[in-house]
């Protein structure tokens, strides 16, 4: 097998460039355009992925300090990796298996509260915790042996739809003419603005802070998560060596507050909080790398696909929706946008190009329900636990508790987190 092309800028002016074809054209270089023009490829099509920071490969995450940017992968995503084959290859070691879910909620009472098991649910895990690197440097490491595609360091500057395909233009690179576009640029997608595709956006006024522990009790393959009084939430995933992943989504002030501390700063705040529950959980923790903060939004794009009249462009991952990551969900769905593309395209008709309209829409059509679904269940729950009003704040917390109390609830729960995908 010959190895990709990596095109690096060329000095040359564009319009002196010759156009390239191709089938599809992905744009954008985080991890749901990277599996989807891996996959696109797979299934034979001929793919280029453009985005301005493909010439280096991620490196593949190494020794005692895991990642900054840690995931959870739903069995949806576990499905998606092993179908582009590269499950195997990722290092297990550094991935932690969840089995349980214990869910706290603000009053500090004992019936305030929500366990979902992966043994109770007869699913031998709830999810997979690993570092963004990890599964970016696997999909880099297979993309290099894939000859239908060709990976291109650049960024798209303009585009333009005709009847028979889109022509985009890049900002060193000569033009690329496709058939098919897939917009994976994030939650700022340039491509959807200019497509003119609006969005119901709404601002969360919430920061979310990330840091991982090294903690002194084991964490028992359990992600934990303690909403607290005044909005704020706290995630505890577990990671290998005794470790474990911090989410806490707080006011954006508090969470500069957060980043200023140092280990003796921390290490009082977190034996305090949530009336001390998390130190009784997990020991002393000592910080295992340098906290972050990222600003948190939802974001829904009204059309999944574009120009209206004579769809040729797919939007997928950031780019359609964005959440709130108290369901750790937000990759897990947009790695859903790329099963189902992958799964429409690979069971066409041998008469339909990849961009009939007739494809796209079915992808469309498939996406809303899951997209609908799962953004209102985070932002609702978010709201809730968010309200000041002692009505609200019983009705939550009541709810835990009798969710907890329902087998058939809590499995229809799980069924959502876990995401369903099938590949044919
Ligand atoms: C604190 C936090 C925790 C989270 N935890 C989880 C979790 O546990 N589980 C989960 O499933 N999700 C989680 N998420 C959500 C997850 O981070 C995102 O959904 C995911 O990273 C989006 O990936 P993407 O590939 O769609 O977009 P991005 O990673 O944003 O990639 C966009 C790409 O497009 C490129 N690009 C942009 N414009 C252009 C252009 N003009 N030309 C070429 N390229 C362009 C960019 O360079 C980039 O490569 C979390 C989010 C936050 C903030």
């Amino acid at each position: 097998m010959s190895e990709v092309h990596q095109k690096t800028p060329s000095k040359h002016p564009a319009h002196s460039q010759p156009t390239r074809v191709v089938e599809v054209a992905v744009v954008g270089g985080g991890i749901a355009g990277k599996a989807c023009a891996l996959g696109l490829a797979q299934l034979g099509l001929v793919t280029v992925e453009i985005a301005p920071d493909l010439d280096q490969i991620v490196p593949s995450p190494q020794g005692e300090q895991w990642g900054q940017r840690i995931y959870a992968f739903s069995p949806s995503t576990q499905k998606l990796l092993a179908h582009l084959q590269i499950w195997d290859a990722i290092d297990h070691a550094r991935l932690q298996v969840v089995r349980d879910m214990q869910i706290y909620g603000d009053r500090g009472e004992k019936n305030d509260h929500l366990h979902l098991s992966a043994f109770e649910a007869g699913t031998p895990q709830l999810a997979w915790i690993g570092e963004s690197n990890l599964i970016e440097n696997t999909l880099d490491q297979a993309s290099r042996f894939q000859n239908k595609l060709e990976r291109i360091t650049d960024h798209v500057e303009k585009m333009e739809t005709d009847a028979d395909g889109v022509t985009l233009h890049l900002k060193n690179g000569g033009p690329i003419r496709a058939q098919l576009v897939i917009a994976a640029d994030g939650a700022n997608s340039p491509i959807r603005s200019e497509l003119g595709i609006s969005t119901t956006e709404e601002s969360y006024t919430q920061s979310a802070v990330v840091a991982n522990w090294i903690c002194t009790y084991p964490h028992l393959e359990t992600a934990f998560q303690w909403f607290l009084p005044g909005g704020d939430i706290v995630a505890m995933l577990p990671l290998p060596n005794k470790q474990v992943s911090m989410v806490w989504s707080t006011t954006p002030e508090n969470a500069s507050a957060l980043l200023e501390l140092d280990q003796n700063g921390w290490s009082n705040l977190l034996s305090s909080l949530a009336n001390g529950a998390i130190s009784k959980q997990l020991g002393e923790l000592t910080l295992n790398s340098t906290p972050a903060a990222f600003p948190l939004r939802k974001i829904r794009a009204s059309r999944f696909i574009g120009p209206a009249e004579a769809p040729k462009i797919v939007l997928i991952g950031d780019a359609a929706h964005v959440m709130h990551p108290l369901a750790g969900q937000g990759l897990n769905l947009g790695l859903r946008d790329v099963a189902v593309l992958l799964n429409i395209l690979g069971k066409r008709e041998s008469f339909r190009t990849p961009s009939d309209p007739v494809l796209l829409r079915r992808y469309e059509r498939q996406r809303q329900g899951d997209t609908t679904a799962l953004l209102w269940v985070t932002d609702k729950l978010k709201k809730l636990f968010s309200s000041s009003s002692n009505a609200e704040r019983q009705l939550r917390n009541w709810g835990l508790g009798l969710v907890n109390k329902s087998h058939f609830i809590k499995q229809r729960l799980i069924e959502r987190a876990l995401g369903e995908i099938d590949f044919e």
